[in-house]
C-alpha cells in the first residue's frame, strides 16, 4: 500500500508543497521536501525567519554569484563608497550601477552625483557641475560586514529548518512524528529548547575548508556520540551549526549518515548510508580490492598503486566523510553566542570569500554581462583602484582573447585558468594584493587589452545561454 504524503510539520494532507529545503535565494543547487503543506509550514517561513537571513547575507550571495531562480537581479546590500573624496551611501548588487545614470546623493547631503545629462537637468547653473573622469577616479568600496545575523534566532530557525527538511528528505518520511516534536516547535514558534549550535573549533573549519569547495554548502547527518541524530548546516563555507534533529534514531529511519555538498556552479556531491560504520566498511572493501587501482611505476623504480579513474565509489570522498564525522562526533566546542574565537573564525571565512574570485560559467558569465552591454564604450582600466575581482576576470578575459578560441566549455575555461595560475590547485583563486598589482600590470602594459577583451567577451557570450536574465 502507497502511503499518503502529509506534512512532516502537522500531518495534513491538504495542499502539499515542494518547499526549498536552503531558499532559492541562497543557492544555485536547488534541493527539496515534498512533505510541506503549502501555507502554514512552507510560505509563511518567509516572513518568519527566512527573509531577514536572506537580506543580511545579501552581500555574501552577491559575491558568490548565488541568486534566486524567481528573481531577475542579485542581491542588493548597503555600502558606502568613496567617489572623487565623496562619500556616498548606495543600496548596490554591482558596482557598475553607480555610474549608470542613476542618481547618487553623499552622505552629508551636499554632492549629488549621476551623468553629466541627469545632473544637468537637476542643476540648471553649469558652473555647479563638475565633471569626473570615471576611467581614472579611485572609486573606494566599505561594506559592513554584518556579524550578527550569525547569532540570531532567525539564522538558528533556518539552520533547524534545513536540518530537519532534509534528514527527513534523505528518508522519505511523511507526516508528524513526535521524534521530531522539540525541533518542530522551534522551527515554528521560536520557543522550546533551542536545539542548535555553532561550532567553534578553528581546526574543524580548517579541516572541512580544505575539502570543500568555495562558497559551498555541507550537510552531515550522522548519530552523535549521544545517540542523537545530529545534523551539521555549513553555510557559504562560513559558519557551522549542528542541529539536534532528534534525541533517538526514529524507528522509521534508515539514513542516518548523509552528506550532501550544494556548489555555486550548481554542481553537487551526495552519500546517503546507514551508519559511520557503513561509510567505513565501503571504502575499506573499495580500498582493499585490488582491482580498483592500477600500478603506476615511478622513475625511482618503486610501484605506486593509485586509484582507477573510473572507480564507482568517490573514495578520497568517503574517506573524507568518515574523518569529518568522526571529528564532530569527538569535539565540544559550541556556543550560541558571540566571542573573540568564533568572530575570528567568522572573519577569516568571509574575508575569503570577498577575496576570492570564483571562475565558473555562471560567475564569468554574469562579469560579461554587467561589462560589455551592447554599444559600450572601449574598456579602459582605471591605474588607480582596486577591485579584485573585476581585475581577474579581465586579465581571465584577455587570456581567452588571446588564446584565438573561439567556444568555450567548463573544461577549457579551467584548463586556461589553470596554464594561467599554475600554481593553484582549484577552481577558486585567492587574489592577494601582490597579484592583483602584478595582473592589472600585465594589462595595462599589452597595448591591444582592450581588443583581447572584446574578444575574450565575445567568446563567453557565444557559450550557450545559461538562464542568467
Ligand atoms: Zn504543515
Amino acid at each position: 500500500m502507497i502511503k499518503n504524503h502529509s506534512c512532516i510539520y502537522c500531518g495534513t494532507e491538504n495542499d502539499l508543497s515542494e518547499s526549498d529545503i536552503i531558499p532559492d535565494a541562497l543557492t544555485n543547487a536547488r534541493i527539496t521536501n515534498r512533505n510541506v503543506c503549502r501555507i502554514e509550514h512552507n510560505n509563511k517561513f518567509s516572513d518568519l525567519f527566512e527573509g531577514e537571513v536572506i537580506e543580511s547575507l545579501a552581500l555574501i550571495s552577491n559575491e558568490l554569484d548565488v541568486k534566486s531562480s524567481k528573481g531577475k537581479n542579485y542581491a542588493k546590500y548597503e555600502s558606502t563608497v568613496r567617489i572623487a573624496g565623496v562619500d556616498y551611501d548606495v543600496s548596490m548588487s554591482s558596482e557598475l550601477e553607480l555610474f549608470s545614470g542613476r542618481v547618487l546623493k553623499s552622505a552629508d547631503k551636499k554632492h549629488l552625483m549621476s551623468s553629466f545629462e541627469q545632473v544637468s537637468k537637476i542643476e540648471k547653473d553649469p558652473s555647479k557641475v563638475k565633471a569626473i573622469d570615471i576611467n581614472n577616479i579611485v572609486v573606494e568600496k566599505k561594506v559592513k560586514i554584518n556579524l550578527e545575523i550569525y547569532f540570531k534566532v532567525a539564522i538558528f530557525r533556518l539552520a533547524a529548518k534545513i536540518a530537519f527538511e532534509w534528514y527527513c528528505a534523505k528518508n522519505n518520511v511523511s507526516g508528524y512524528h513526535d521524534d521530531f516534536s522539540n525541533i518542530i516547535s522551534f522551527i515554528t514558534t521560536g520557543a522550546g529548547n533551542n536545539p542548535v549550535s555553532i561550532i567553534q573549533s578553528e581546526e574543524l573549519y580548517r579541516f572541512i575548508g580544505n575539502q570543500a569547495n568555495l562558497g559551498s554548502h555541507c550537510l552531515f547527518a550522522f548519530q552523535d556520540s549521544q545517540s542523537r541524530i545530529s545534523v551539521v548546516v555549513y553555510l557559504f563555507g562560513i559558519v557551522m551549526y549542528r542541529v539536534i534533529v532528534s534525541d533517538n534514531i526514529p524507528e522509521f529511519c534508515t539514513n542516518n549518515l548523509l552528506y550532501q555538498e550544494l556548489c555555486t556552479d550548481s554542481s553537487r556531491k551526495e552519500i546517503i548510508k546507514s551508519s559511520l560504520e557503513d561509510v567505513e566498511r565501503t571504502y575499506i572493501e573499495c580500498i582493499t580490492n585490488k582491482g580498483n587501482f592500477s600500478p603506476i611505476k615511478l622513475p625511482n623504480g618503486i610501484t605506486c598503486m593509485v586509484p582507477m579513474q573510473n572507480q564507482s565509489i568517490d573514495i578520497l570522498l568517503y574517506i573524507f566523510i568518515g574523518n569529518a564525522v568522526s571529528y564532530f562526533k569527538g569535539i565540544n566546542a559550541e556556543t550560541t553566542t558571540p566571542n573573540e574565537t568564533i568572530i575570528a573564525i567568522l572573519l577569516k571565512n568571509i574575508t575569503q570569500i570577498m577575496d576570492a574570485s570564483l571562475l565558473h560559467k555562471k560567475s564569468i558569465k554574469r562579469f560579461v554581462k554587467e561589462h560589455f552591454k551592447d554599444g559600450h564604450e572601449p574598456i579602459r582600466l582605471n591605474p588607480n583602484s582596486s577591485n579584485k575581482k573585476e581585475t581577474f576576470m579581465f586579465y581571465i578575459l584577455m587570456v581567452i582573447g588571446k588564446s584565438n578560441i573561439k567556444t568555450i566549455n567548463d573544461c577549457t575555461l579551467q584548463q586556461l585558468a589553470k596554464e594561467t595560475f599554475s600554481r593553484y590547485p582549484k577552481d577558486e583563486f585567492i587574489i592577494s594584493n601582490e597579484l592583483e598589482k602584478k595582473l592589472k600590470n600585465e594589462l595595462l602594459n599589452t597595448p591591444e587589452y582592450p581588443s583581447l577583451l572584446e574578444q575574450g567577451a565575445y567568446v563567453i557570450k557565444q557559450w550557450d545561454n545559461y538562464p542568467l536574465v
